[in-house]
């Protein structure tokens, strides 16, 4: 039996207080060292579970525990993704590259493209997120997912994300949460965008 591979929070690739004022330093250390930790912990402890349960030395609710797994684990995936696509804020700060001439051709312009994103992480509801994926054939979809699992759709591979969950913003924008996402647009950092859709 392939042992399962235990998961590690990655490291931010900049410092905490990289995004202000977009996202303060607070909300950084908060979200990545809290947070996510707590997913990825929760990840591990549904893996263990799994691999004890595959050995038969642990009865489990198999529904309850992949829900618990697939929660953590996405959670996990997101956010690395997330830190990711981020950088300290730019001005004018356009997405060029492979992903700027999709985005124009699957949109019809960047600002359509913005619109339908920023709509889409303004209206999850509750808590979520909102993405921008790719299918085998390069068609790009905005996608929304409540909280961080609720989803799951077949081929799509997520090249943008954006967290709305309220511990992502409440700190530095209170219930704002459409300034938030207008605010965010600032330290999108487009070449990583751009190696997820050429990798
Ligand atoms: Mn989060």
């Amino acid at each position: 039996m392939k042992p399962l591979k235990k998961i590690e929070l990655p490291p931010l690739p900049y410092k905490y207080n990289a995004l202000e004022p977009v996202i303060s330093q607070k909300i950084m250390e908060l979200h990545h060292d809290k947070h996510h930790l707590a997913y990825v912990k929760g990840a591990n402890t549904a893996l263990e579970k799994l691999v004890k349960a595959r050995k038969g030395e642990l009865e489990i609710d198999v529904k309850a525990l992949l829900r618990d797994l697939s929660f953590h684990m996405n959670g996990h995936l997101l956010h690395s993704l997330f830190w990711n696509n981020m950088q300290p804020p730019q001005d004018d700060n356009l997405p060029g590259g492979l992903v700027g001439d999709l985005i124009n051709k699957s949109f019809g312009s960047f600002e359509a493209f913005k619109r339908e994103f920023s709509g889409a992480a303004k209206t999850v509801e509750g808590v979520g997120w909102a993405i921008l994926a790719v299918d085998d054939e390069d068609n790009l979809y905005v996608v929304q997912i409540e909280k961080h699992n609720l989803m799951h759709i077949a081929t799509l591979k997520p090249l943008l994300v954006l967290d709305v969950w309220e511990h992502a913003y409440y700190l530095d924008y209170l219930n704002n949460r459409a300034r938030y996402v207008e605010e965010w647009w600032k330290v999108v950092n487009w070449d990583d965008v751009d190696k997820n859709l050429q990798r």
